[in-house]
């Protein structure tokens, strides 16, 4: 333990890759005295246990709520409404619910009108994944050097927000709070529509079905293979992402639509100058991640020690 306690139970509704990181970071620094976890199936739970995740198991959301300090919607976002009104008569006064769900604008709807008076409501998304899914691939340092947004409506408690604000940050993230409109546009560009992309070139390749077989997995080193690896994405979470963040995600996709046109003329009508001053902008915009430390510079992207699929347990 190296830090101070900050909720002393801490209730976690789905134990997957961000619930079980989220357990297992907290823990090691000594953030929370008593971790409750639920997750709706006996073999998830069962692997859970087996890599002590929580302290206890409870066999519903709802008591697994019961007088929890802190409260972490953890499952796809889709299934937040229903829970949401299942754990809500079981919150105690003063707790705090939060979410780290990928999209914030729809959550805030679905999630809202069950809270009681006297629970602090605070929306939150870390911005830290991996492609794996389950309590095998949680890790306690998946938050380290990452962002974590909180989109707290007006008339939120500060207290309770600063109070998650520390937790986060003792969770090895940095914090910044955003209106939960705002923040489905920024995720809709750097991260849904990148998803989406990914998801419809290797199905493209698939359709492919003569090509896949041989040449596509052999040349694979080519750049589909980083497209494969984010197209092995959970898919009941990103089907729920873009079913939640419709407008946001329609939006950018006109856009990329009218860019991806702009290339298409270009190399139909030989415009290099056109190819090149994009292909110029877009390396910069590589570099500055790399600089603000959000990515390493190795050509496999530091990730050549793990199996795409090794760590998933679907
Ligand atoms: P995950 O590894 O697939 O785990 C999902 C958890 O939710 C499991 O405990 C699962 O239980 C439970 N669950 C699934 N469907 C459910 C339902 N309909 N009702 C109740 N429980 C259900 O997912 P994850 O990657 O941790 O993602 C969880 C949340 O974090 C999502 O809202 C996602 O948008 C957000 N998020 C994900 C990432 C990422 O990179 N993965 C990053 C930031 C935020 P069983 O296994 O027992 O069915």
């Amino acid at each position: 333990m190296t830090g101070s306690v900050i909720y002393e139970r801490l209730a976690l509704i789905g134990l997957g890759l961000i619930g079980a990181s989220i357990a297992l970071a907290a823990r090691r620094q000594g953030l929370v005295k008593n971790i409750v976890g639920y997750t709706r199936t006996a073999e998830t739970r069962a692997i859970a246990q087996s890599l002590k995740i929580a302290d206890s198991y409870p066999a519903s959301a709802a008591e697994a709520a019961q007088g929890a300090d802190l409260v972490v919607l953890a499952t796809p976002v889709g299934s937040f409404r229903a829970l949401a009104q299942e754990i809500a008569p079981q919150l105690k006064k003063g707790a705090t619910l939060t979410d780290v769900g990928s999209v914030k604008s729809t959550v805030i709807k679905d999630v809202g009108p069950s809270v009681p008076a006297g629970v602090h409501r605070v929306p939150g998304h870390p911005i830290a994944g991996t492609e794996h899914s389950g309590p095998a691939a949680g890790f306690a340092t998946l938050f380290e050097g990452r962002w974590c947004i909180l989109t707290p409506p007006a008339e939120a408690d500060e207290a309770a927000v600063a109070r998650l604000e520390s937790f986060w940050r003792a969770l090895g993230s940095s914090v910044e709070r955003m209106d939960a409109k705002h923040h489905d546009m920024v995720l809709a560009i750097t991260s849904h529509v990148p998803h989406l992309i990914a998801y419809n070139i290797v199905s493209t390749a698939d359709h492919l079905a003569q090509v896949t077989s041989s040449e596509v997995i052999k040349y694979s080193a080519g750049g589909f293979r980083d497209f494969t690896r984010i197209a092995a994405s959970d898919p009941v979470m990103w089907r729920d992402v873009f079913l939640n963040n419709k407008d946001a995600v329609l939006e950018m996709l006109g856009r990329f639509n009218e860019d991806l046109s702009l290339l298409q003329r270009a190399i139909r009508y030989g415009d290099g100058n056109t190819l090149e001053e994009v292909f110029t902008r877009t390396r910069a915009i590589r570099r500055s991640i790399i600089d603000a430390g959000q990515e390493t510079a190795e050509p496999d992207f530091g990730r050549h020690a793990k199996d795409p699929l090794s760590a998933s347990k679907k």
